[in-house]
């Protein structure tokens, strides 16, 4: 955000760079229950940007000082592979992903039962294989198919969908181009059942209402992200049901 490009983001047109229109997303894809050895997963792709969640639990806490005698924790680790970005990303977790992570788990404790799960963990990884800009709505998007894969019981699943500014337009789902060079970034995830906000978070400069368009695009892409979410698992249970009945 706010570096300096003599790149045109939006033209007369009201056209983006990737030919996108200032209300349009990107291309959204989602599959659940890809990994075989976790409880839940998740593949999202969200344009260009590429993400694997992965969900065990619920299971004991450890340490048993972290537990929870009243409900489950969910525990989250965002990361970004090395080779996530152009150039090499140095491994390991650092104040951004921590951040991430910790958005994400309380993103999530809004919709997950914990309460039935007490001194439980639910443990939630992310891993980021090809970032984009708007990872961490990818993640939590992906990390909610995981978690419903699972069979964790949820009020609801999550979406989540940026909003921002460039070229003084407001525009849906921000591309890299956009998200590095542009003016401001509103991720936004929402529990669609009640159109409750459960991540709010905004880099950059907005007008009140900039900021009031920027949350309800968001608002209007995460209800279309949600029939993709629900699109996969219904895919995902069919699978199932038919390996069960060929195993009989
Ligand atoms: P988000 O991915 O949720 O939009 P940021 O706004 O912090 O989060 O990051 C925007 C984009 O910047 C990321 O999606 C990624 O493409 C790029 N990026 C983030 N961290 C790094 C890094 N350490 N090295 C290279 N690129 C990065």
């Amino acid at each position: 955000m706010s570096g300096h490009t003599d790149m045109i983001l939006v033209d007369e047109n009201g056209i983006r760079i990737d030919g996108r229109t200032v209300d349009q997303h990107r291309p959204f894809k989602i599959e659940a229950g890809v990994l075989n050895n976790a409880d839940g997963s998740a593949y999202v792709e969200i344009g260009k940007n590429k993400i694997l969640a992965a969900v065990y639990g619920p299971r004991e806490c450890h340490p048993k000082h972290m537990q929870n005698p009243t409900k489950a924790i969910i525990q989250c680790k965002y990361n970004m592979q090395t080779f996530s970005v152009s150039d090499r990303k140095k491994p390991g977790p650092d104040r951004r992903s921590i951040e991430i992570s910790k958005i994400t788990a309380e993103a999530l404790e809004n919709v997950v039962l914990t309460e039935l799960y007490p001194r439980a963990s639910i443990d939630v990884y992310i891993e980021v294989l090809q970032a984009n800009a708007g990872t961490r709505c990818a993640g939590l998007t992906a990390a909610s198919v995981a978690l419903a894969d699972a069979g964790i019981p949820m009020r609801d699943i999550i979406p989540a969908c940026a909003a921002g500014k460039a070229d003084n337009k407001v525009l849906l789902d921000l591309n890299k181009e956009e998200d590095n060079f542009g003016q401001a970034d509103v991720p936004i995830a929402i529990v669609p059942s009640t159109d409750e906000i459960v991540l709010l978070q905004m880099d950059g400069n907005m007008t009140r209402d900039e900021l009031d368009k920027a949350i309800s695009m968001a608002m209007g892409a995460c209800h279309e992200l949600y029939d993709v979410q629900k699109d996969a698992l219904k895919r995902r249970y069919a699978k199932r049901v038919v390996e069960v009945e060929t195993d009989e």
